[in-house]
């Protein structure tokens, strides 16, 4: 009898990871082409290091997913692209979930392997005229260029909260965690302070509770997604100041751009 309870709670136990569903990897390949190529179980670089897709871990809490999602969680989360998208529900904080050796492997593994990848943009040249370090790699700078120079074209109303980014690369953890920022690979943009909301800000100042709220025009996220930048005003965790360079949660945006444009 006793052997059978144990077969039977095996079973039980095992059951869930024989019905487990990976996320396919296609949006990796798709938007990062010529690092790694990629089956259904793992990514495999150029070099010859295997990523597999999944860690194994059936039941991740969204806090054990932060503190260390797999590159199966990182594409969990479906990115709302366009002007028109929901209030975001509990949680759902497409992109903040991420593998970092991913990141790193691709972007730099040291603060002083992401530096030799940096070089300057200037931001809004005309009306701004900020310099911003940012990285080569997978062309962000371009992409950041470009963005800089469509978002010249807006109204002063509209580009004002643009005139004072905050901030692009700085090798630091995400305040009020251990954990790295993607600010620490060049790949992410900070607008105005003055502009913006934040969770954090909300929960732990006078407020003590978040409250979405947004001032950032609709019209710059547009831009900013159009070149593979996700924007943190879509999240739960709201940070309308965020943009950060995620093409993978960006696929069918990218499809519309003439090829190469992404880069
Ligand atoms: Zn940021």
């Amino acid at each position: 009898m006793f052997w059978k309870l144990c077969l039977t709670v095996a079973l039980f136990m095992a059951a869930p990871s024989a019905c487990v569903t990976l996320q396919s990897p296609a949006p990796l390949a798709a938007a990062y082409p010529g690092w790694f190529s990629a089956d259904d179980h793992a990514l495999t670089w150029a070099d010859g290091e295997v990523m597999p897709l999944d860690d194994g871990r059936i039941f991740k809490s969204f806090a054990d997913k932060l503190l260390s999602a797999d590159l199966d969680d990182q594409l969990s989360l479906p990115y709302p692209a366009g002007s028109s998208f929901p209030l975001p529900k509990t949680d759902q904080d497409p992109g903040r979930l991420r593998f970092m050796p991913f990141f790193k492997k691709m972007y730099g593994a040291t603060e002083q392997d992401v530096r030799e990848k940096l070089v300057t943009v200037r931001w809004l040249p005309n009306s701004a005229d900020v310099p911003l370090l940012v990285t080569t790699v997978n062309g962000v700078n371009k992409s950041l260029e470009a963005i800089s120079a469509e978002i010249e074209e807006l109204s002063p109303e509209t580009k004002a909260c643009a005139l004072r980014p905050a901030g692009t690369f700085c090798w630091r953890p995400i305040a009020g965690t251990d954990r790295l920022s993607p600010h620490s690979f060049g790949i992410a943009l900070d607008l105005d302070v003055e502009w913006s909301q934040y969770w954090r800000w909300d929960l732990d100042g006078d407020k003590k509770k978040m409250e979405y709220a947004n001032r950032i025009p609709l019209e710059i996220v547009e831009i900013f997604e159009r070149h593979g930048f996700i924007w943190g005003g879509k999240w739960y965790h709201y940070d309308t100041m965020h943009f950060e360079y995620r093409p993978e949660l960006l696929g069918k945006r990218l499809e519309r751009l003439p090829k190469g444009a992404a880069q």
